[in-house]
């Protein structure tokens, strides 16, 4: 095995701790696969500087950086307050819509007009990440009367949770599809869409994509109890997925996360989907330089599910030690892939014959404990088979003659994107210079033992083949 390689891949949100091109540069030298841009706080401004920045480190080290464009997504918030209202348990608070606030009521706004109609009495309200709890006890057009169930501060532009609820927001506002289009332009590889409830959502983010000859793969967040219970659907629509913890924790029982979060990671190895594990993983870390034995055991145990990816977000954009973070990161999941796996992807559901070559090939790399696979793959497809297999020994190198599919794999666990020209008149001239630049690059050497995975066009079929070589 190269040891040099780690197959989890590292996500890191970018914000004002880490988005100078300084700090960039630093991110993708301590292992930064992608880099996440929460559109809840990025103007388009900001979007493009960061943009450029990311790619022209990544041109200057000639490795891929893939880029995600996080959308905001159909989030409920309170409204703007003269001040910071410290709410008590028994008191009565009022959340209004349509404007309807009055400054003699204790009150706020809600940004949601719908709200009335969609919540029931009884329900449970919650603000500020969960961390003010409220139930409704009646109500009126335009305003809804709640009892203050837990102690706590209420600021302005805070985000509200209505667990349980179906909230009746767009799937796409005009906000987020203002952010699309400007992810379309800059050519961003993944675009994570927020609050999936159903597969109709990822579905009308693809019809704006199909639009544009720019085609982001589309990252369904898992952050409510609407995606919980269509959850098969929306992964069979979807690219790759996101166990969004943040949000999920709050919308769920919390004893239900690690349930939840071990059958989307389950789901998505059985089907083939790329799948990441979100939010919380090092939040002490945002002000302290060490994790909590905690967050090292969860760190630990998404890289033991073997999701594809783990995400950092505050952590990265407002924490002490973002650089510490994939310090972290890196090392936990260096250590916990040498000592095995859950190997979900044992039950697999090959639907294709290619798929099923590709099952042989790391069945031959895993007998012969090849030194690598090398895919040479025109759209990603074989390598992301290869990689949805979990091999057990052999780094993947993904042989792309594109930049944009090389960017598109920085999300699928231990596949390392090479680009090279193809040439397609002699599939084996391709063979012989990919292996001789994995050599160049340091990642094989001289009498290494590698399987190679090719899909070439002869007239108008595409012929797939399985070789061993040795270097
Ligand atoms: C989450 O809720 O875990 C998440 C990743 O989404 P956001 O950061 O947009 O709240």
């Amino acid at each position: 095995m190269n040891p040099t390689l780690r197959k989890t891949k590292i996500i890191a949100t970018l914000g004002p701790a880490t988005s100078s091109a300084e700090m960039i540069g630093k991110l993708i030298d301590a292992g930064l696969n992608i880099a996440r841009l929460n559109m809840s706080h990025a103007p388009h401004d900001w979007v493009r500087q960061v943009v450029r920045d990311i790619r022209a480190a990544a041109a200057a080290r000639q490795i891929s950086v893939g880029l995600m464009m996080d959308t905001q997504g159909p989030a409920i918030r309170t409204g703007d307050l003269p001040a910071v209202l410290d709410l008590k348990p028994g008191q009565k608070f009022t959340l209004t819509v349509r404007g309807e606030r009055s400054e003699e009521l204790h009150s706020v706004d809600v940004n949601y007009e719908n709200f009335v109609n969609d919540i029931s009495v009884d329900d449970v309200v919650l603000l500020d990440n969960g961390t003010l709890r409220m139930k409704v006890l009646t109500k009126h057009a335009n305003k809804i009367e709640c009892e203050v169930l837990t102690e706590g501060k209420l600021g302005s532009r805070r985000h509200i949770n209505l667990p349980g609820v179906k909230v009746s927001l767009p799937a796409l506002t005009a906000k987020d599809l203002a952010d699309v289009e400007l992810g379309l332009e800059l050519g961003v590889d993944f675009i994570a869409l927020s609050f999936v409830r159903e597969a109709k959502d990822i579905q009308q983010l693809k019809a704006v994509i199909a639009r544009s000859p720019h085609r982001p793969l589309i990252i369904a967040k898992i952050e409510d109890q609407q995606a919980v219970l269509n959850l098969n659907e929306i992964i069979q629509e979807s690219d790759a997925v996101m166990v969004a913890r943040g949000d999920l924790g709050i919308e769920v029982p919390y004893e239900e996360l690690p349930i939840i979060q071990r059958k989307v990671v389950k789901t998505c190895l059985r089907v083939g989907r790329p799948v990441i594990v979100a939010t919380h993983m090092l939040e002490s870390m945002i002000e302290n330089p060490m994790p909590t034995r905690a967050e090292i055991t969860d760190v630990a145990n998404a890289v033991f599910e073997q999701s594809d990816a783990i995400m950092l977000s505050g952590e990265t954009t407002v924490g002490k030690y973002p650089l510490a973070c994939l310090e972290v990161f890196d090392k936990i999941s260096r250590r916990i892939e040498r000592s095995g796996g859950a190997n979900y992807h044992e039950r697999a559901d090959l639907t294709n014959p290619r798929q099923k070559l590709v099952r042989s090939a790391v069945v031959m790399a895993d007998e012969l404990q090849a030194d690598a696979i090398v895919v040479i793959t025109m759209r990603g497809n074989m390598a992301r088979h290869t990689s949805w297999m979990r091999p057990r020994h052999s780094p993947i190198f993904a042989i792309c003659d594109s930049q944009v599919i090389a960017d598109s794999l920085t999300i699928n666990w231990a596949v390392t994107p090479v680009v090279i020209p193809f040439n397609h008149e002699d599939p084996e001239k391709t063979i012989a210079l990919a292996l001789e630049t994995l050599v160049a690059k340091g990642m094989l050497r001289g009498g290494n033992t590698a399987v190679v995975i090719t899909s070439v066009a002869a007239g108008v079929n595409m012929v797939d083949a399985v070789q061993m070589r040795v270097v």
